[in-house]
Parts: structure tokens; sequence; C-alpha cells
């Protein structure tokens, strides 16, 4: 049996005496087999796909080069050349973790089903990564490689002191301990275990004694230390996950969380990768070590996410500047939302329900789960995004690898160990948290229990429960109610549907309606169960129109689709290439439909009687009719490039219409410098900031360059007759360098292939963001350009340029 070997380690290395801990257990991954459906794909992909190709990964990119390089200098040095050191290949200290994140995944899927082949693999893996530990423990291979100057500028010239800032020293190690849990629950071996103690008890020298007082600048040790706790039983493990809880709040930054005591905090802050391991930390501390006030602390940080700062999808961490949370309703369409922070968003979430038995923490996990985290990965399991923006102009696609390559082994190990997220027990309470088929087996009163699940969800919200206690057996099952079903899109007012009506669900026990109050988002039967019983779940999915709170700018006068725990995306592949300019009025019908030969089998929504916005002849806007359809937002940017939107226009009025012929649109559009990947398209768009609900309409710059001449040019297909411009600029001033430019002028090209100014009739007007118009003496030429001198010391940018 596969699940076998962990509960023999578990009963061996034994909770020799139990040690205090979540009052929900979740019951672990390898008691549970994903059996069929969509998470039994994602998963066989995740282990013959993904799995195979960030081993691979971790070899070309140098990563466990890394460990073989810090080895010999080991080595050298103790062999007598003592001034011997080599500079790191790779690019951060911190591409050790991936390493470390990579074998936990991989060992994840080690015990959920045997192959020799991958665990000698990992054998050698670990043995070169353990010849890098220096001798007394301390593993960090960007110093032992490079011993006498660092050999990065985020590297301090002692150890540890400055992983506040960014050496990521404690970030690797904490990495490291979760994957040295990992492969010893998978396989039995020390190997790993022991340079994680060896590693563990440096740290406990150099910290034990509460000096010094060292905050992790990247947080994910004090998650380490808890699991190195729970498998060894050592108290040690959990004072110093506590003491680098209790380092925080010395004066530091917001961006790592180090700016209050972690007990005084309230609100979502920084580095939103970095905020939610911190919680989860706080959570395991708080449940391993009783300390209440971590709990009330992650509570109140829980709710003010949930309540102001998850995007529908459940991404987090809204802002690309530092990789951070924004301020409350800070949730733009073109946000950043980062893959690692909706997994560590998952991770805490799951130590919510644990401590409180609260289905509304499931409830947001489900969210996040088959939205915001699933989007990280593509169909094929090798490609995969970093953010995960909710609108796109469809210039953005997943990457094979990244050069900071966080994400893709989050990816693995979340999709790896997913069945220990779909049940707990409490006493005698089984839950049933997430809907997927699915085996289980577990104690409950004494006796073995299998339940297994039948189910086509997420498409199909009939679920089939049956019970095979050993003998009959007293217990409550308890079956999440989701909040979608019941009219609430998340435990909070962030986001309502225009109907709220709670959908019809019921509960059959034995083919007998049961009526059953909805208790902390659960319904539970209590009984005696006997072999074969039979519990049909019926989860009605209407397809739900979604608003945002009035606070968030992005989303006014806009809706979404939601459908069970899936929200839907419009990609451009699937509508005629556009987008932006749909309308959704009421009067839209909306059928789901399921499609096998699409996107690995998926339920869409095919809508008639919507609309597109248009652009008539005289400017003006309307409409036309339109059939659309939408995907799950999860499968996006799986067919090519291709413009996307999860949000869309209730009326004309805030849709985007396509630009009406001008001769900007049919012209050849250069300009004299512009970065990788900014495009020049925007500024022919026809749209200015006051046609997006935020005011944030894409732009074009000319940033990083300061203080130069630069321009912008349309080359007519044939001599055109022009007589005004339209130009409206771009100035970041708080958060950019870009603003208004010292001046700026129009030219043509004359019949000799001179650039010749026109003869203006207005004046060059420089407004931020609203539109300028300049009229000039009619000219007719092949080509016009913007000729415009940036201010000294900073860059300029425009959202638009037409002409007429
Ligand atoms: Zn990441």
């Amino acid at each position: 049996m596969r699940w076998l070997p962990f509960f023999l380690i578990f009963a061996c290395l034994g909770r020799v005496k139990a040690l205090a801990d979540y009052p929900v257990q979740p019951i672990p991954f390898p008691q549970v087999q994903l059996t069929a459906g969509l998470w039994a794909a994602r998963q066989a992909t995740n282990r013959l796909v993904t799995l195979p190709f960030a081993l691979e990964q971790l070899e070309t990119s140098g990563r466990m080069k890394n460990f073989d390089l810090a080895a010999e200098v080991l080595r050298r040095r103790a062999g007598g050349e003592t001034n011997f050191q080599i500079r790191p290949p790779t690019e951060f200290p911190f591409d050790d973790s991936d390493v470390f994140k990579a074998i936990e995944g991989a060992s994840y899927c080690l015990t959920l089903q045997a192959d020799p082949a991958l665990a000698e693999r990992l054998e050698v893996m670990i043995r070169r990564i353990a010849a890098a530990q220096e001798p007394d423990g301390y593993l960090y291979t960007w110093r032992t490689m490079h011993p006498d100057q660092p050999a990065h500028e985020w590297i301090g010239r002692e150890r540890w002191v400055k992983d506040p800032e960014l050496s990521h020293e404690l970030y690797n190690l904490g990495h490291l301990f979760e994957a040295g849990v990992a492969h010893y629950q998978a396989t039995g071996s020390r190997l790993l275990l022991d340079v994680c103690l060896k590693a563990a008890e440096l740290l406990w020298r150099d910290f034990g004694d509460g000096e010094p007082r060292i905050a992790p600048g990247h947080q994910v040790i004090e998650m380490g230390l808890a699991k190195l706790y729970r498998v060894t039983n050592d108290k040690r493990w959990l004072t110093l996950a506590r003491f680098f809880l209790e380092c925080r709040g010395q004066g530091g930054r917001p961006y790592s969380q180090d700016h209050e005591p972690v007990v005084r905090q309230t609100r979502a802050v920084g580095h939103a990768v970095r905020a939610n391991y911190l919680y989860s930390g706080m959570a395991d501390v708080a449940a391993l070590g009783g300390e209440a006030a971590y709990w009330q602390a992650v509570t109140r940080i829980w709710d003010d996410v949930v309540g102001t700062k998850l995007h529908l999808t459940g991404g987090c961490g809204a802002r690309a500047s530092g990789e951070a949370y924004g301020d409350a309703y800070e949730l733009p369409h073109r946000c950043y939302n980062e893959t690692c922070a909706a997994v560590a968003f998952l991770f805490w979430s799951h130590r919510m329900f644990l401590m409180t038995g609260e289905a509304r923490y499931m409830d947001a996990f489900e969210r996040t789960l088959y939205n915001g985290a699933l989007s990280g990965v593509s169909l094929s399991g090798n490609r995969f995004f970093y953010p995960n923006p909710l609108e796109s102009d469809g210039t953005y696609s997943r990457s094979p690898w990244f050069g900071c390559a966080c994400c893709p082994p989050n990816i693995l190990r979340l999709i790896a160990s997913l069945g220990g997220y779909f049940y707990a027990v409490r006493e005698d309470q089984l839950f049933v948290n997430l809907y997927g088929a699915s085996r289980v087996k577990t104690e409950l009163g004494g006796t073995t229990v299998t339940l297994e699940q039948d189910t086509d969800y997420p498409w199909h919200g009939t679920v089939r429960l049956r019970v095979h206690p050993e003998r009959p057996v007293m217990f409550t099952l308890r079956l999440r109610i989701p909040g979608w079903v019941r009219g609430q899109p998340l435990p909070s007012d962030l986001y309502r549907y225009d109907d709220p009506t709670p959908a019809a669900w019921q509960v059959r026990l034995n083919g007998r309606l049961q009526a059953l109050p909805v208790e902390q988002g659960y319904v539970g039967l209590r009984r005696e169960w006997h072999p074969g019983e039979e519990v049909v779940l019926e989860l009605p999915m209407p397809v739900r129109r979604v608003a945002g709170h009035p606070n968030i700018a992005a989303t006014r006068g806009q809706v979404a689709l939601e459908r069970g725990p899936i929200v839907y995306a419009f990609e451009g592949l699937d509508n005629d290439g556009r987008v932006f300019d749909i309308v959704l009025p009421q009067t839209a019908r909306i059928e789901p439909r399921f499609r096998a030969d699409l996107l690995g089998g998926v339920t869409v929504l095919e809508i008639r009687d919507a609309q597109r916005a248009v652009r008539t002849a005289d400017g003006q806007r309307a409409t036309v009719p339109a059939s659309l359809v939408a995907i799950p937002y999860a499968t996006w940017a799986n067919r090519g490039l291709s413009p996307m939107t999860v949000w869309v226009a209730r009326d004309a009025s805030v849709a985007r219409p396509a630009p009406r012929p001008t001769p900007a649109t049919r012209a050849r559009l250069t300009a004299s410098f512009a970065r990788s990947g900014m495009s020049l398209e925007p500024i022919r768009d026809q749209l200015y900031p006051s046609d997006y609900p935020d005011g944030r309409a894409p732009q074009f710059d000319f940033w990083p360059r300061k203080g130069t001449l630069e321009w912008l040019q349309y080359e007519f297909p044939s001599p055109t007759r022009v007589q005004s411009v339209v130009v409206a600029w771009f100035d970041d001033t708080g958060t950019g360098e870009c603003r208004l430019p010292a001046s700026w002028r129009i030219l043509y090209r004359d019949a000799e292939g001179q650039w010749q100014p026109v003869r203006s009739l207005d004046e060059y007007g420089l407004r931020k963001a609203e539109a300028v118009r300049v009229r000039f003496e009619p000219v007719t030429t092949e080509a016009l350009r913007l000729e415009v001198q940036l201010r000294a010391g900073f860059s300029a940018g425009l959202y638009e340029w037409e002409v007429e």
C-alpha cells in the first residue's frame, strides 16, 4: 500500500509524547489518492513532466553545480590551498533554495509512486549537497565557494549579519529543512535530515542564547523549524522558530514585515511571499507553542487580506514594485500576483483552518487553488507564470524557467502534496474540504475508515461519497458547503454576486434527503456508519456574475463570471482576437458547456446576446451584437499569445472599443528608442486614462532614457493630408521616473525627405494624462514625427498620439 511507509515512519519515529499542535489535523497526502479528473491529471503531469523538467533545470542552470564547487573549495582548502576560491557561476545567493524545494516536491512524488530511479537520483543530489556543508554545519554555497570576500553585494563579510537585508542564508535553510523532512518521510532515509540537523545545531549554537537578534530577511525558516520540531520532537527547533519571529520589529522595513513586532501587526504589508510565509510560521508557532497573541495577529491580518487585498482569482501581492501587497482595495487588473504568493496563501489559509475548523478559510483556499495558483503552470507542465495578472494585452507568455526560479518548484511541491488538503480530522469528526475524485484511508474511533469520493468536480457539482469502515463506527462526517453555493464569493464584502441567492444544495444519505444546518461552513452527519453507506452532495453550479467592492477602482462598471469554484476569463483566441471591447449586459444568455477537446477538458461558458463596443465615424460609441466564449482563468495562455481579461464592461461606457481607422492606425509606427518588452501600440489605441475605471491606461515611455531628445514617427502608406494631433502625456510621479517633458513639437517629412516643423496654430501644451490638441497649417506628407525633449534627470511617456 502506498500509504504504508508513511504510517510506519510516524509510528516508529513517533510522537513519543503527543505534541501540542493544531486542533484539527490534516490527513497526510500519502493517505489520499487523487483517483480521476482534473487533479489526478494535473498530478500525473506534475510527476511525469514538471518534476523531471525541474530536476534537469537544476543541472543546466548550474544550481546543482554550486554545491560541487563549494565542496571543491572545502576540499582544496583542507588540502592546504588556503587562498583557493571560486566565483559562483549562477545569479542569486538564494539559488540553493530552488534545489531544496525541488527535492521536497520530488520526495512527495516518490511518496505517491515508488520510483527507484528517482530515489537513486535524489540520493546522489543529496550527497552532493552534503559535501558542500561546512564542517560546523553551515550550508550556503555562495559563501563557501568564495569565502574570502563576499561574492555578491547581498552577502555580509560575516555569516548571518546581512540576512535581514538580502543574503537569504536562513531562507535557504528553511527550504532545506522542509526538503529534509519530506525526504525522510518519503524514504525513511536520514541522509538529508542529518544535513538539516547539523545545520540546525549550528543555528542553536549561534542563536540559541537569544543573540544576535537577526530578523530573517526572507521568511520560511520558521515553517522549516516547525517541521523539524514535529519530526524530531526536539523543542529547540520550536524555540528557534519563536526566536526568529520575536526578532522582528526593531525598526526594520515593512518590505520584509520587520517594521513592528509580529504580534502588533494588523495589516498585510510588503513582499507578499515573505508575508505569507511569515503568517504561516506564526500560525505554526501559535499551534505548537500555544502563542495566543500570534494567533490573534494572523487572524486580523488574514481578515485584512480577504477583506481588502485579494484578487477575484485568489491571487495576492498586487504591486510589481517590491512584489508587494498594495494598499486596501489596490487591486488593478494588470497586477503582479506572484505564483509563490498564491501558493504561500494556500499554506497560510490551510493553517488557519487547522486552528479553527472553520470552512471560510478553505473557501478562500479553494478560490486561490483553482484560479490564481493553478494558473502558474501550463497544461503541458513545463511552462510557468511568475506574475498572474487578470488582464493582458497579448504580449505576455509562460516561460520555461526563470533566472529567479522560485515559482516552478513551489507549484511542483504544492500539486504533488495536494491530497493533503482534501481531508482533516478532529477527534471523531472527518472534514471533507475539497471535492475531487479521491480515496482516503484514516483512523476514526479506533477503526480504519476508507472514504471514496466520486465526482466530476469542478465541472459538475454532484459529489458521491461512499463510506467503508472496517466495522460499524460512530463519527461525524463534515462536508464543506462552499461560499459560492451559499451566495458569497469570499468571507468578506470584497466581491459580491449580482444575484446572491443561495443555490439549492442538497445532501442525501442512502438516498434520503437530509435537513441539515450549516455550522462554520459545514454540514455534519453524525451517526454510526456501516460499510457501503453513501452520501450524495449536490452543489448546483449556476453561472454567477460578480461585482467588485465599490472601493476597487479597477472593477467599477465591470463584471466577471464564475461557475462553481472556477473564475472565467476571455481570451482573444476564442473571441475574434479582441476582448477589451466586450460588453456583457444583464440580458446576455450564458450557457456552460463541457468541451472534452479543449484545454485538457474544461467547461467553457458560451455567451449569446452579448455586445462589443465600437466607435462610429464621428468618434461616438455604439454597440454591435456579439457571441463570446469564456474559459477557466487558470487555463489561459496555453495556446499562444492572445489578449485576455477576467473583467468586462457592463455597458459600452466603460468598454474599450477598437480604434476607428485614422492615418495613425494605418501608419508604420517607430520610435527612437523602446526598451525590451515596451509596446508602441498603446499610443494609437485611442484610449485615455479616463477610459479606465482606475485611470491605469497602458502607455509608451522612453524609460530608462533621461534628458535626451527622442522621437516617435508615423509613416503613412501614401501621401496623407494632416492638420492636427492629439497628445496625452504620462507622468508617474510617486512611483516612477517619467515626468512631463521639457518641450515637444511636430515635424513632417517634405518632398526632399527633410524633416520640417509644422506651422502650429496652437501652443504645444503640457498637461498630465489629458488630451492636448494642436492644430497646424495642413500638410500633405508621407511621415509625421513627434519630437520630444526629455526633462533633465527624467524620462517621459505618452498615453496617446492621435493624428487627424
Ligand atoms: Zn516565485
